[in-house]
């Protein structure tokens, strides 16, 4: 008996003409996953993918794990293969199902005939392997509707596929199915999320991440490059950007109001994201934003931010209450590294009486006193890269 583990494409399944081109994203995303693994020869046949190890030795059960990650992957299962005769079907379903077989009340066989030249129709295979396992389970009982258990069976081409309960894949659709973006990365719980989101979507993730030491330690720093890591997981490698932000947070500091102080560094976080996604060819900014969480995440702050950027600014957490956010943080296992105590360069110089409903005008007003353009070229031209996952 060989194994080999399914998937299922969900959403991709949905596309029309470039549909090949989603799926061939899939197939490189699941490959390099799986690449220190051994070899797997991967096969598409309409809405499922046939990933097959090329030898007994490879971990097939590592190997699901890690497919559980790839976004654009609705649902997984592990499968035997078998030769397409009915009484080898029956028993390698026994045998290979039966720790789940065991532990189930209730089953159903649902059987797929892709090959139409096998003898037996679908209701009749169901039939007839059902009253197999009866007689070799007979605690079991049979129910259609909401099985414990449901044995699938599908004969296709290659061979017959016997599996059953398959895992919720990651969902979402492959990530560089649809460009590239530039994530703004803090220390915190939800720009990791709002990236993974996005990548979710099918976007390729940069991060760019603003640091200003000696007022950000060393280990801020360390956790945004863990951080990234840990995204990397569902994301795919990560291109990060480090941003010295030191002179242009204390120039703001020194010069401008200090109510508006936020604002104008949000601003600046912004004009130099744009920057650096324009040069990295990201088409749009990801940033974690969520309406009324704190002063610079008004509607009206908010206003003010988009007002300096040139692509569109994407906001999925935008809706999103603290559960939520950190329900999906846990999920992508980043929440226990977002909550390590270390400063970020927003928390610096945090004004007293933020403004929350700041006006443009008067947010512009005050800036004048500063040569952005020199500001924005300087920090930008001081970033570092580093490539991770
Ligand atoms: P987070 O949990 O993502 O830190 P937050 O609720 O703490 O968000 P803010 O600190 O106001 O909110 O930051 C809002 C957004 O600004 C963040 O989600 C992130 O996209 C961006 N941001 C904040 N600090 C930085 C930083 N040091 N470098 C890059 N982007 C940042
Ligand atoms: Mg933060």
């Amino acid at each position: 008996m060989k194994e080999m583990i399914l998937l299922k494409n969900g959403e991709i399944a949905l596309k029309g003409l470039n549909r090949a081109s989603f799926e061939d994203k899939l197939i490189k995303n699941a490959r390099r996953k799986l690449s220190d693994l051994g070899k797997f020869n991967i096969r598409k046949a309409q809405s499922t993918m046939y990933v097959e190890p090329t030898s007994d030795e490879q971990d097939l059960e590592e190997a699901v794990q890690r497919l559980r990650q790839v976004f654009g992957i609705a649902g997984l299962t592990r499968c035997a293969v078998v030769e397409k005769d009915f009484d080898i079907i029956c028993k390698t379903a026994a045998e290979y199902l039966a720790d789940q077989l065991e532990d189930s009340r209730t089953f159903k066989v649902n059987a797929k005939r892709a090959d139409k030249s096998f003898p037996m129709k679908s209701p009749q295979i169901c039939a007839d392997l059902g009253g197999y396992l009866l007689k070799n389970f007979p605690h079991l009982k049979v129910d259609v509707n909401k099985p414990d258990i449901e044995v699938v069976v599908e004969i296709r081409d290659f061979g017959a596929y016997i599996h059953a309960n398959q895992i919720v894949g990651a969902g979402g659709i492959p990530v560089g199915s649809g460009g590239k973006a530039m994530l703004l990365i803090s220390g915190g719980i939800d720009s990791p999320v709002a990236g993974t989101m996005m990548a979710k979507r099918g976007l390729q993730i940069e991060a760019i991440h603003f640091v200003s030491p000696p007022y950000t330690s060393e280990h801020a720093r360390q956790k945004v490059i863990t951080l990234t890591e840990k995204m990397s997981e569902w994301c795919g490698s990560i291109r990060l950007h480090i941003v010295p932000f030191t002179e242009i947070q204390e120039l703001i500091k020194d010069n401008c109001p200090e109510e508006l102080f936020t604002i104008i560094m949000r601003r600046f976080m912004m004009r130099i994201a744009v920057a650096a996604a324009e040069k990295a060819n990201c088409s749009a900014l990801v940033t974690g934003e969520s309406v009324g969480q704190v002063a610079s995440q008004t509607v009206q702050a908010i206003a003010c931010t988009d007002a300096v950027c040139t692509i569109p600014v994407l906001r999925p957490v935008i809706g999103m209450d603290k559960i939520e956010i950190v329900k999906i943080a846990r999920y992508i296992d980043t929440f226990e590294t977002s909550i390590l105590p270390y400063e970020d360069c927003c928390t610096v110089f945090t004004p007293r009486h933020p403004r929350t409903r700041p006006k443009l005008e008067d947010v512009i007003n005050a800036e004048k006193v500063l040569d952005i353009d020199a500001l924005v070229a300087k920090a930008t031209a001081g970033i570092e890269i580093m490539d991770i996952g």
